[in-house]
């Protein structure tokens, strides 16, 4: 392929994931976003393999047959409620690649940049590496705390903002020392020790993140992983693959910050890793001295819904593990025909990932008018007559207002106890993500319907 025809195709792919990425901004057109994605996608494949710098193809096409087979067989087989922590892990993917294509560059026999091209080749070399380590480590320790094989509680080291700033200045005295070697030998000692500390750093900072802090490091990872990718088009001269890191490490970022400011976090607070969140201690003890829980049943709830004008159903990660988004749509269905108005409200953290209520709704035909967003809504909580919490926790609690010493303090939570009634739909009552008891549970207005949403909403549907 010319350098020409390289040049178009490159364009071309660039402007496709422009389109993809204003598309997935949208529900309705969120489908045409992911078509113009692929397209994107498969342009950029073709025209890399086909272009002059790869000459192995028997090793690219060996690597590109398991690369894909595992791809289709992991993506088959995973459960919608394990996709964040695919996604994470997807992410420690692009991190470690950019360690290695740092090393591998580095380490080029036939590398022959001289003076001034070689300081910036150096540097692109460094900071590849630097970001890729740690998106590799923060995202494998953010896909063990998003599977629960780690706790979701913050791991605070003494002093361990101090130890922070001494691993980056040690980052950045090593990388004087990396830039000015006078020899490969001597640099990658460098490099080897700024990978280590990297490493160390990407697993201090996301243990340092408590439960509930959780998106807003999954949209940071999105997002470092982006600039890892960019740090490797850059140490390859590849100019689709910087653009299109850019496009991921910026509009990661911008979703970071919309996270930020949707759980009232600090952005450059969370990106130092744990400053500034409460630190408190859970309270998932004690929660016997609030009170009585009053129980209903499904036909109960059936009635209070045929009775009510106004309802808001409050999906949350329970529904997503329960997969009754289907049932719950049938039954906004049938009080629709009978004349009540019924809508959604979607908090922006709910579930366990950016999205994850809106996707599931989506997929279950929810249509998109009757979808609100938790500024939208919550307003409308008083002149609400019932109130259908299905499997969430965290983002319906009271307590995220009422106490300054609870992890969630200050993340702003729809606001659901406003109306007349609530039913809370769960198994137990266990705490959510976070760890944090919920007084809601415990007030005049709640009644609890235990059991696993399916078979609760099944009851429900049933009575109706
Ligand atoms: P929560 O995790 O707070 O609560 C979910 C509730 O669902 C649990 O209390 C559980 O109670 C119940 N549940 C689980 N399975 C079932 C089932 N089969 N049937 C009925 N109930 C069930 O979820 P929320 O959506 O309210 O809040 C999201 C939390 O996750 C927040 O803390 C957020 O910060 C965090 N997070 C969000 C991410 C995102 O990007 N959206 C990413 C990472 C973390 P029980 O066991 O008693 O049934």
């Amino acid at each position: 392929m010319t350098e020409g025809l390289l040049t178009t195709a490159y364009i071309a792919a660039s402007v496709l994931f422009i389109l993809a990425l204003g598309g997935l901004s949208n529900q309705e057109t969120a489908r045409r976003g992911n078509i113009f994605g692929i397209l994107g996608m498969a342009i950029a494949l073709t025209a890399t393999i086909a272009g002059a710098q790869v000459t192995s193809y028997g090793i690219m096409a060996v690597c590109m047959v398991i690369g894909a087979v595992i791809g289709i067989m992991v993506a088959s087989r995973v459960q919608m409620t394990a996709m964040p922590q695919l996604v994470a892990i997807l992410h420690s993917f692009v991190g470690l690649a950019a360690v290695l294509v740092g090393f591998a560059s580095y380490l080029d026999p036939e590398s022959n940049f001289t003076g001034t091209e070689k300081t910036i080749h150096e540097v692109e070399i460094y900071l590849g590496v630097l970001i890729g380590g740690v998106t590799f480590t923060g995202s494998v320790i953010a896909f063990g705390k998003l599977s629960a094989r780690i706790t979701s509680k913050p791991l605070y080291l003494p002093a361990r903002h101090w130890l922070n700033l001494g691993l980056v200045l040690l980052c950045i005295w090593l990388g004087v020392g990396f830039v000015g070697a006078e020899s490969v030998s001597g640099g990658l000692l460098s490099l080897i020790l700024m990978t280590l500390i990297a490493f160390a750093f990407g697993v201090h900072m996301v243990m340092a993140i408590g439960g509930a802090d959780m998106p807003v490091v999954i949209s940071m990872l999105n997002s470092y992983s982006g600039w890892a990718a960019a740090a490797t088009g850059f140490m390859l001269s590849n100019d689709l693959l910087i653009v299109t890191g850019a496009l991921v490490g910026s509009s990661g970022a911008i979703l970071s910050y919309i996270m930020c400011t949707a759980m009232n976090r600090r952005f450059l607070a969370v990106i130092a890793g744990g400053f500034g969140s409460a630190g408190g201690v859970t309270t998932v003890e004690g929660f016997e001295d609030q009170g009585e829980v009053v129980s209903i049943t499904a036909e109960e709830v059936g009635q209070l819904l045929k009775d009510s004008k106004q309802v808001v159903i409050v999906p949350g990660y329970g529904m997503a593990v329960a997969q009754a988004q289907h049932i719950i749509f049938d039954i906004s269905k049938k009080l629709r025909e009978q004349g009540v108005d019924v809508r959604f409200a979607i908090h922006p953290v709910a579930g366990r990932m950016p999205g994850h209520m809106n996707v599931l709704l989506a997929e279950a035909k929810v249509p998109y008018d009757i979808v609100l967003e938790m500024d939208e809504i919550n307003n409308d909580f008083p002149d609400t007559g019932a109130v259908l919490v299905i499997g969430a926790n965290d983002i319906v609690n009271p307590s995220a207002q009422t106490d300054p010493n609870s992890p969630i303090a200050g993340m702003p939570v729809l606001e659901v106890w406003n109306a007349k009634t609530v039913v809370v739909m769960k198994r137990s009552m266990a705490t959510g993500y976070a760890g944090v008891q919920n007084p809601l549970f415990f007030k005049e207005n709640t009644r609890m319907l235990f059991g696993d949403a399916k078979s609760s909403v099944e009851g429900i549907l049933g009575t109706i």
